[in-house]
């Protein structure tokens, strides 16, 4: 098994289909040796109705508010943006606010996407809803994963092996390697079998072969979940995966690639 000390693809209730508040992720993370979480929980349509409400979105803004180091974990403020068309934009990107949380007007105008982004330390880049892609070429997926990955606030594109979207894997993984980004492995991916399971382990071979940094998550949608990447480990044991390829191995590789990429520079706690 691999050393992985962080899990920085976890999610509370606030996504509405999980089930756990951020006190519960910081304790299991605790209890089973994780020393850096991050919760990034879903931004994106699939969250509510009246979307383009800025109020729904002060679970964001004040998550400056949670400390640094708790619980002896060290806690990063993310999200996981849901990419919503060809050209690599994100979700909030065309809603325009005019008013803050209690009503002041922004002047200039802002765009909802800017303003969660900006009070986050990184950005999952990830496709759920794929209607935006449905007759598009592979050249153009590649495309819009790439100018995903190159959004300043992007850290690594969530479980690319299992959106459906087929992509030139060489091409998109040598981007995040320039860019000294990664991509994701995720533990959720092996749930069920199908199709997507040989695309992810192709993804690790070939991250493998080029030196791509990969990053190993749970995305936990119950504390429970929390720092278990067995499945996901199996596969990159069964490759040969690189420990020194995964970038979420220790708090210092993590923190010391997202400073790397430019993203956000943390100072590393506890
Ligand atoms: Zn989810
Ligand atoms: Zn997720």
């Amino acid at each position: 098994m691999y050393q992985i000390e962080c899990d920085t693809h976890t999610h509370t209730l606030y996504s509405r289909h999980a089930y756990s508040t951020i006190e519960e992720n910081v304790r299991a993370a605790r209890d089973c040796g994780i020393k850096l979480l991050a919760s990034t929980d879903h931004f994106s349509d699939m969250l509510f109705g009246d979307y383009e409400n800025v109020k729904n979105y002060q679970y964001f803004f004040c998550s400056s508010n949670w400390p640094r180091q708790w619980n002896d974990v060290m806690v990063l403020r993310g999200c996981e943006a849901d990419i919503v068309d060809m050209e690599g934009h994100f979700f909030g990107h065309d809603i325009a606010v005019e008013k803050s949380v209690v009503g002041d007007p922004y002047d200039p105008e802002r765009n909802l996407q800017e303003l969660v982004f900006e009070r986050l330390d990184f950005v999952i880049a990830s496709v759920h809803a794929k209607r935006h892609t449905e007759g598009k070429s592979v050249a153009e997926n590649t495309k819009m994963y790439i100018k995903a990955l190159e959004n300043p606030k992007v850290f690594f594109i969530g479980h690319i092996g299992r959106a459906g979207v087929p992509f030139d894997m060489d091409e998109v993984l040598l981007r995040a390697k320039e860019l000294n980004k990664a991509v994701e492995i995720n533990e959720h991916s092996f749930f069920w079998e199908g199709h997507h399971q040989m695309v992810c382990r192709d993804i690790a071979v070939r991250c493998a072969e080029l030196g791509v940094s990969i990053c190993v998550n749970t995305d936990a949608h119950m504390s429970l979940e929390i720092g278990q990447t067995q499945k996901a480990q199996a596969v990159l044991e069964e490759v040969g995966f690189p420990q020194e390829l995964i970038i979420n191995r220790t708090k210092e590789s993590f923190l010391e690639g997202l400073s790397k990429s430019g993203v956000c520079n943390v100072q590393i706690m506890g």
